[in-house]
């Protein structure tokens, strides 16, 4: 089979793809792209469906997750239920050995409490650098963020080309006009299997601590990170993962 080549998607084809809908995005992604193309989750809700619609239409695709060892018991749940439930084997990409000895060695174990920049520096080892050697095998980047989750993320669009580690990539976010309700309706019609720390008040799940669950009246990120910008909005809560948003501009 032979697949389209980066170099090959044009302002025209973007804007084609900006049009889809978002299982149709998934699909074009693997017909055209297959192993070149994977979905990067970390098991919220997003991601979950978005492998489901894959799911509907290949036996095989790539699924990727980046495992920072602190993950909660019900993330590695979600990993191993799809993988049941679908047949597929998710791949992990972890924190190289060495960045985090000598973070852990200088810093301890629990520097995100400290301030801001030892945050971003722990999930620079934990989780930016790992997704960073998954994106390096990839030419098609889909991921689950979604417009209504912070204002950083208002303008994501569905599908731009961005650079990651030097590389051209595509990156799709195939739900990014999508709202809460939008996901549970297609969560519980088709009976998808999702994150249980969505029944336990969670609305944004990252690692242990980190995340928490929300009470009434928070915005979907505010449960991350609680101990930096108590009471402003969440706009400042990125991991740095998805620095290069299309048209997201900005974390800082
Ligand atoms: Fe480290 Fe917390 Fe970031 Fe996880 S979310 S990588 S524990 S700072």
């Amino acid at each position: 089979m032979k697949y389209m080549k980066i170099s090959g998607i044009t302002g025209e084809k973007i804007a084609e793809l900006n049009a889809m809908e978002a299982e149709e995005l998934v699909k074009w992604a693997f017909d055209n792209f297959g192993e070149r193309a994977a979905i990067g989750t970390s098991f919220q809700l997003t991601g979950s469906v978005m492998v489901d619609m894959a799911a509907r239409h290949f036996n095989k695709f790539r699924v990727f997750i980046v495992d920072t060892l602190r993950l909660h018991p019900e993330t590695y749940d979600s990993v191993s239920g799809a993988e049941k439930k679908y047949g597929i084997k998710v791949e992990i990409y972890g924190p190289d050995k060495g960045l985090l000895k000598d973070m852990t060695e200088r810093f301890g174990e629990y520097l995100f409490f400290t301030d801001k920049a030892k945050q971003e520096y722990c999930c620079n080892v934990r989780k930016v650098e790992p997704n960073r050697r998954a994106l390096a095998t990839l030419d098609v980047w889909i991921t689950g963020l979604r417009r209504d989750q912070s204002g950083y993320r208002k303008d994501v669009e569905k599908a731009a080309l961005t650079e990651e580690g030097g590389r051209r990539i595509l990156k799709l976010c195939p739900l990014a006009d999508w709202d809460t309700d939008r996901v549970w309706k297609y969560i519980r019609e088709k009976n998808v299997p999702y994150n249980r720390l969505f029944d336990k008040g969670y609305d944004s799940i990252g690692c242990i601590i980190c995340s928490t669950p929300l009470v009434k009246g928070e915005g979907p990120r505010s449960g991350r990170w609680r101990w930096f910008n108590r009471g402003s909005s969440d706009d400042k809560k990125e991991c740095g993962i998805h620095t290069t948003n299309p048209k997201g501009g900005s974390k800082k």
